[in-house]
């Protein structure tokens, strides 16, 4: 997929107050710091679409992004910050999973993981709601360029190994980097291919 066109259209803390067009919707969620934004500004290439953040856990809002006036790229807030208060990850994982809950449009979430890191608890917990919702998922492997390409293959392998204890299949997986720009024509052409289904 090219991408013509990429425009903030909006934020919000509530998802009754998103976007009404019903054109197909792609969530990207994950830990914060997890190279979300930087995922996001190079699928996009697009330097500064997505605000990267110094301070994680900063950006607190259901952002709204039209991407060729044909389908919605939403970026979600970074979860698992330790320095949030706990009252304030309720009131987040509230509007979150309002989203998910509420949200017709929405046609796959990608969870993105860091590549050099074992399962996270926070994550496996993630997918499973996503899995109790119905909710389609893809895996996103982050930050891939970090890793030398032998370690890279042996800790992505463990990963899915892991997931497959709490899986009957794996889900929809790409590997990436926002260096490199690693997977960015997978992860377009698996849009482009969803829509067009
Ligand atoms: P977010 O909090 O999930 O939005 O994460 P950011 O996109 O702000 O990235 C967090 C940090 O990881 C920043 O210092 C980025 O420069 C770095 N980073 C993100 N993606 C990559 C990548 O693919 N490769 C490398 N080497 N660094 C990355």
């Amino acid at each position: 997929m090219k991408i013509k066109s990429a425009e903030f259209v909006m934020s919000n803390s509530n998802v009754t107050n998103a976007p009404k067009d019903h054109i197909p919707e792609y969530a990207f969620i994950g830990r914060s710091n997890v190279g979300k934004s930087s995922l996001i500004n190079m699928l996009m290439d697009r330097k500064k679409l997505a605000k990267t953040s110094g301070t994680p856990g900063k950006t607190q809002l259901i952002n709204h992004f039209k991407v060729n006036d044909e389908w919605f790229l939403v970026d979600l807030p970074g979860y698992g910050y330790a320095k949030v208060s706990k009252k304030k990850r309720t009131i987040f994982q509230y509007f979150i999973e309002n989203y998910f809950k509420e949200r017709e449009q929405l046609v796959c979430a990608f969870v993105l993981v860091d590549s050099r890191h074992d399962p996270q608890k926070i994550d496996l917990d993630f997918m499973r709601f996503l899995g109790e919702n119905q909710i389609p998922f893809a895996i996103i492997f982050t930050k891939a360029d970090k890793l030398p390409s032998s370690k890279l293959n042996k800790q992505i392998l463990s990963y899915k190994r892991k997931l497959l204890e709490h899986w009957e299949s794996l889900p929809v997986n790409f590997l990436t980097s926002s260096s490199s720009k690693l997977g960015r024509d997978e992860v377009l052409d698996f849009i482009d291919s969803v829509n067009k289904d």
